[in-house]
């Protein structure tokens, strides 16, 4: 027994002590972060590393060096991420989510880092859809729980909305036939475009203009004052504009 406390006793106090140590706390200093990782450019899985990537990946990586801490980043399927941020399975989301007033009532939004909007998608041999005046009577694919979802769902005369969980699958839905059109995110959808060019057509500008924030539980005051002067401090420092040339600039 004495000789048992002779070890323990040290080991408890070492591991007392590097609790307690700066360095320990240093090791706490993680964010995660809440994102839907199925959406191409803003965030999905590089094939050849597994890791996360696109604009919204970078742009929380850059937020968080400037900020000091870690970032993880957390897979969530969209329509979940809300629910979970306020249940604090992470801290913060970015999954070019849109700032919306009813979002803005039980999430706390960043100062917007990107402005877009929705596009119809369709099959390029599709030629009688041209606006969302004819979606009228049409099956209309969407992202359930997203800005695309409640625009459809929104337009007069629009047959049947069918809401997908990922993005992938409501433009498998327009590919294969299952869907006249889909609503989503402008760049999203060009990037569908470039990737299927024989299967997907973009339809004209977006119809509606969205900027995307970063959320964050609305209590978090001091998380979101952070982000914001990170944000700003990237956007100075011109990080932002080779993020943002990186992955949306012309090639
Ligand atoms: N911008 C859209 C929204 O906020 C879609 C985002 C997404 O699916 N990741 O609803």
């Amino acid at each position: 027994m004495k000789r048992w406390s002779a070890l323990v006793v040290p080991v408890l106090l070492v591991v007392a002590v590097s609790l307690a140590s700066p360095l320990a706390v240093a090791a706490q200093q993680t964010i995660r972060v809440g994102a839907d990782t199925a959406f191409p450019p803003f965030e999905f899985v590089d094939e050849e590393t597994g890791e996360y990537t696109g604009f919204d990946m970078e742009l929380i990586r850059a937020i968080g060096e400037v900020m000091g801490v870690e970032v993880e980043i957390v897979n969530t399927v969209f329509d979940g991420l809300i629910p979970a941020l306020l249940l604090g399975e992470f801290d913060v989301i970015i999954s070019a989510m849109t700032i919306t007033e009813e979002r803005a009532q039980t999430v706390a939004f960043s100062d917007p880092y990107f402005v877009t909007g929705l596009v119809i998608a369709t099959r390029p041999d599709e030629t009688s859809i041209q606006s969302t005046e004819d979606l009228k009577g049409k099956t209309v694919a969407v992202q359930m729980g997203s800005t695309g979802h409640f625009a459809a769902a929104d337009l007069p005369g629009v047959g049947r909305v069918d809401p997908y969980q990922f993005v992938d699958q409501a433009m498998t839905a327009v590919i294969i036939g299952a869907a006249d059109a889909a609503i989503l995110d402008e760049l999203v959808a060009i990037e569908y475009m470039r990737a299927h060019p024989d299967a997907i057509k973009v339809v004209g500008e977006p119809f509606t203009t969205e900027e995307y924030g970063i959320a964050v539980r609305p209590q978090e005051t001091e998380l979101l004052a952070k982000i914001n002067a990170a944000l700003a401090e990237l956007r100075a420092s011109g990080r932002y504009d080779e993020l943002y040339d990186k992955w949306f600039g012309v090639d």
